[in-house]
């Protein structure tokens, strides 16, 4: 029989995990939210760690992907020792790269409850990282976006219409409640948005291919733009607030915008 642990004592656990936020705390520490490995998504005191000379300032910065050992605490754990394998130093260094990984860190924490672990989540996020440092944002997203909904278990019904249950055989229609709609039930469907048939096609793909074979696609500039409409009404629909990191999105385009017209 296992004895409960006692009041004083702390379990201690190690794992690999991403930064996704970081607030300041009092004078030099930090509170930093990971999505660890080991534990999914959990949230943290670093002590100190704003002090320049400090051994947790590197790896407690965001994007940093890391090893780091953690105890656990009562209401909070804290963040004792940390080692970069992957500081993701060029996210931090170009803002729209920036703007980008912003954005996935904090889709994942407002989609995730503390301490559900999903690893093919925390290598999503690697991964996607690394995409995005490569150039290939928007489509790093995207797909981002696919595969972190179906492992939350909101994969999109393609092959059928989810008003109907008819074949898709002509023009599809994307719905922000999971799927595609037929043309006959588009009216009656609430907003939904048209999608090419390339575009149904790679949605597929992304959902079933590895992330390694993802990555040698080039979408048509087309399908991006619809895959971002529909990706944003679906998870949208999903979360109570808007997201912060796509106010900052929008603010840089309209700056390019503007140099681009000035
Ligand atoms: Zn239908």
């Amino acid at each position: 029989m296992r004895l409960p642990p006692r009041e004083d004592e702390k379990c201690l656990y190690k794992t690999e995990g991403v930064i996704l936020r970081t607030r300041n705390l009092g004078e030099a520490d930090k509170i930093v939210t990971l999505y660890t490995k080991a534990r999914g998504k959990v949230v943290a005191t670093a002590r100190g760690a704003r002090r320049t000379r400090n051994r947790l300032l590197g790896p407690t910065q965001i994007f940093t992907h890391g090893r780091y050992l953690i105890f656990e605490g009562k209401s909070m754990d804290t963040l004792s020792q940390g080692e970069i394998i992957n500081s993701n130093q060029p996210l931090r260094d170009d803002l729209e790269k920036m703007a980008a990984a912003m954005y996935l860190c904090e889709l994942v924490d407002v989609m995730v409850e503390v301490e559900a672990a999903n690893e093919a989540t925390f290598t999503l996020i690697c991964n996607t990282l690394r995409m995005i440092d490569t150039g290939a944002i928007s489509f790093a997203l995207r797909g981002f976006e696919l595969k972190f909904m179906q492992q939350l278990g909101y994969q999109p019904q393609l092959e059928w219409c989810i008003s109907c249950g008819a074949p898709i055989t002509e023009q599809a229609f994307f719905s922000r409640e999971g799927g595609v709609v037929c043309n006959r039930c588009r009216a009656s469907a609430g907003p939904v948005h048209a999608v090419s048939k390339g575009t149904v096609e790679l949605i597929k793909r992304v959902l079933e291919w590895d992330w390694s074979r993802i990555t040698i696609l080039h979408p048509s500039d087309q399908s991006l733009r619809e895959l971002a409409v529909c990706m944003r009404a679906y998870i949208d629909f999903r979360l109570d607030k808007p997201m912060r990191s796509l106010e900052f999105i929008q603010t840089l385009n309209d700056s390019y915008d503007s140099e681009v017209t000035s």
